[in-house]
C-alpha cells in the first residue's frame, strides 16, 4: 500500500470537526443526549426507516435541498443501528453534492485507514457518537477490550468504532490491529511510531494467533504476549508486551489491543 492511499490525519480531523460542530450546534453535552434520529432530521430533513436495504447495512437516499431517507437494516443491536445512522449522516454532511442513493455494506464499517469515503464516514460517525469532549476523560485506567465494551455500552455504539476513538484519546501507549483471518488489515500504531508493529501475518505465538490455531479462546483480558510476535526488532528478545484480542463474529474480524505496560 502506498503512502498516499492512507487517510491522512488532516482529513480525519476535518471529518471529526464536522461531527463536533453538529453536536455543539444542538447543545448536546452528554452521551444520553446524542439522539441520532433527531440530529438526522435537524441537519438534513432525513427521516430514519427500518428495512428496505436488501442485504446492506444502511442506505441514504436524499437530495441536499429536500432531505430524504436513511434506511437501516433491522437489528436488535442498538449500538450498530446508531452507528449506521451516524455513518449515513456522515455521507450526507461530507459527501453529498447532488441527489444521492448509496448503500453501506457491513465490510464498510471495517474500513478505517484507507483514504475512502467509507473511512471518512466512519470517523464522522465515531466522533458524532463519542465526541472527544465526552470520551477523553473516560479513557482512563488499564487498557482492555472490557473497558472498550463498557464505553461502547455507555455511548450506545459499536465496539469497533469505540476502539478507534479510544486509540486516539487514550494517553496509554496502545496500538490497535484489525485482522481478517491471519491478515492484518487496518492498524493504528503506537503513538510516536515506536515500537513499530510488524505488519503482515498474525504470529502464531500471539494470543490472536493461538485463537486462530484453535489453541485458545479470546484472551478475555490483557495477557502477556511475546514482543517479537507483534513488533519489529525483537526477534531475539524474550521481552513481553500486553495483548487483548477478541473475535467479532459479526464482522468476521479479530480486534487486538496492544499495550506497552512497562519500558521495553
Ligand atoms: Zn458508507
Amino acid at each position: 500500500m502506498t503512502r498516499s492511499t492512507f487517510l491522512n490525519d488532516l482529513r480525519i480531523a476535518e471529518c471529526r470537526t464536522a461531527a463536533t460542530a453538529l453536536l455543539r450546534k444542538y447543545y448536546i453535552e452528554t452521551p444520553e443526549a446524542i439522539d441520532v434520529e433527531t440530529i438526522a432530521w435537524l441537519r438534513g430533513k432525513l427521516s430514519v426507516k427500518t428495512g428496505g436495504v436488501s442485504g446492506a447495512e444502511g442506505r441514504l437516499v436524499a437530495t441536499p435541498e429536500h432531505g430524504g431517507v436513511i434506511r437501516v437494516a433491522p437489528t436488535s443491536n442498538q449500538g450498530r443501528r446508531r452507528f449506521t445512522i451516524a455513518h449515513e449522516i456522515g455521507h450526507f454532511v461530507l459527501h453529498q453534492r447532488s441527489a444521492i442513493d448509496r448503500t453501506t455494506l457491513r465490510k464498510d464499517f471495517t474500513v478505517w485507514t484507507t483514504a475512502t469515503e467509507e473511512a471518512e464516514a466512519n470517523y464522522f460517525a465515531a466522533e458524532l457518537l463519542m465526541p472527544e469532549y465526552m470520551i477523553r476523560k473516560r479513557c482512563v485506567g488499564i487498557p482492555s477490550i472490557q473497558l472498550l465494551d463498557s464505553l461502547a455500552a455507555e455511548f450506545r455504539t459499536s465496539l469497533l468504532a469505540t476502539a478507534f476513538q479510544y486509540w486516539d484519546y487514550s494517553k496509554e501507549p496502545v496500538a490497535l490491529i484489525l485482522s481478517e483471518g491471519h491478515d492484518m488489515q487496518s492498524f493504528r500504531p503506537f503513538k510516536g511510531g515506536w515500537p513499530r508493529i510488524r505488519f503482515g501475518e498474525i504470529h502464531e505465538h500471539s494470543a490472536a494467533g493461538e485463537r486462530l490455531a484453535g489453541k485458545a479462546a479470546d484472551s478475555g483480558k490483557m495477557v502477556p504476549t511475546p514482543a517479537y510476535a507483534w513488533l519489529e526488532g525483537y526477534d531475539r528478545s524474550d521481552k513481553d508486551i500486553m495483548e487483548d484480542s477478541v473475535y467479532l463474529e459479526y464482522y468476521d474480524r479479530t480486534i487486538t489491543l496492544l499495550w506497552v505496560d512497562k519500558p521495553l
